[in-house]
């Protein structure tokens, strides 16, 4: 069978929704486990291009940057120039990758929703799309959070009359030259790199919710990071909202956050109480004038589409036993809580595709009563 978009709903065994890291891992160890790409699963991408996420990120973010980058599964990453902007250089890994390992992926196309088996013929799940739908009987989702920018909400925000952005729209600091004082909200990589580069343009002042914790070792501690992806783990597995992993290790001496140092930039001011068409207020009363506010706060699992499933617990979050769903073992998320990294996303890709492939194979109708059902 071939698979064509924009036709009437084309039935395959597994649909993976999502070509980044995550996917891509997912989609390389169906295929290892022996299904057979465009007829037993389809890949589908709502990006033009390859490359997930990074393709977006901003051009300053260099690979000197990027910590722990964690090649795709069976695929060594060839020598990168640290100088670099990560958005130049992994989009080509990854297009090579889904070459040279034979994944075609199918793109650009947008899963708008995954509906229960009711809609869909013969007990699958209905999984549409802007370009066609499809009919799987299992489904890994790995969407990433990239779309989900997340801004926490602040008194009078709307009333604000300078420039309001979040960090997935940061491209570099020239568009603040000129301006009297730019605040970053946020207490993660994001937010240093983007005040070490602004620093050299404007007054910047520096807001977190909680103290910042700076780390001497630019290496994550093996435990430290075990212990983070340990704390995700628990929370998914309680149904609550996943954090971040890579957020919650604390801040390494990186290049970006020395060169914020060097230009004062790290005078950390505790959270505002609300925003003012001027500016920012704090709760003693303190005020000051900001011409721009950068939001470097994160964001959420992209995972709005598998809404008509009902999936979210009244904590939240959706309950997670490994990398499935634990209301349904036809549902895999990877590069979810605590497989939010390159690290986690190849092994989340690979655990989900052996328990799929499981699965698949424990629900397999016999031969002759399939014939009959057909
Ligand atoms: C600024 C930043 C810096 C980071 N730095 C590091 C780091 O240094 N080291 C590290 O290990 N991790 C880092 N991470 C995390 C890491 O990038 C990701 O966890 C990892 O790349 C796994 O990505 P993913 O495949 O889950 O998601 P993505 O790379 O975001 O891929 C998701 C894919 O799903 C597609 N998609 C989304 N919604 C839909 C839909 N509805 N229909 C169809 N397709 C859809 C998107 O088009 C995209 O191609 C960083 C994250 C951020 C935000």
């Amino acid at each position: 069978m071939g698979v064509s978009v924009e036709t009437a709903t084309t039935e395959v065994e597994v649909v993976v929704i999502g070509a980044g890291q995550a996917g891509l891992s997912a989609a390389h160890h169906l295929r290892r486990r022996g299904l057979r790409l465009l007829d037993d699963f389809v890949v589908l991408d709502a990006d033009s291009a390859p490359g997930g996420a990074w393709q977006h990120r901003p051009p300053s973010l260099t690979m000197a940057m990027v910590h722990g980058f964690h090649e795709l599964p069976d695929a060594p990453l060839p020598p990168l120039a640290p100088q670099l902007p990560a958005r130049d250089v992994l989009p080509g890994y990854f297009a090579a990758y889904e070459r040279d390992h034979e994944l075609p992926v199918l793109r650009p196309v947008t899963v708008t929703s995954v509906r229960p088996e009711s809609a869909a013929p013969r007990g699958r799940l209905l999984v549409e799309a802007d370009r066609g739908s499809f009919a799987a009987r299992a489904l890994i989702n790995a969407t990433g959070t990239w779309t989900r920018p997340f801004v926490p909400r602040y008194p009078g925000a709307e009333r604000f009359r300078g420039r309001m952005l979040h960090s997935s729209a940061y491209r570099g600091p020239e568009e603040f030259e000129g301006m009297g004082t730019v605040l970053v909200v946020g207490g993660g990589a994001s937010a240093v790199q983007i005040l070490a580069e602004t620093a050299a343009v404007a007054r910047t002042l520096w807001v977190t919710r909680r103290p910042p914790v700076f780390r001497d070792d630019p290496f994550v501690p093996q435990e430290l990071g075990r212990a983070a992806v340990a704390r995700v783990e628990e929370r998914v597995r309680a149904g609550l909202p996943p954090g971040s992993v890579v957020s919650v290790t604390g801040l390494p001496p990186s290049p970006a956050l020395l060169l914020a140092r060097e230009r004062g930039a790290l005078q950390r001011l505790p959270m505002f109480e609300r925003i003012t068409e001027t500016g920012v207020v704090w709760a003693d009363g303190h005020a000051e004038r900001v011409d721009a506010i950068v939001w470097a706060t994160g964001f959420r699992a992209a995972v709005g589409h598998l809404a008509p499933l009902g999936l979210r617990e009244p904590g939240g979050g959706i309950r997670m036993d490994g990398t499935q769903a634990a209301r349904d073992p036809r549902i895999h998320l990877v590069g979810y809580g605590p497989s939010a990294s390159t690290i986690g996303a190849n092994r989340a890709g690979r655990a989900a595709a052996v328990a799929v492939d499981r699965y698949l194979k424990s629900t397999a109708a016999p031969p002759a009563l399939a014939s009959i059902q057909d």
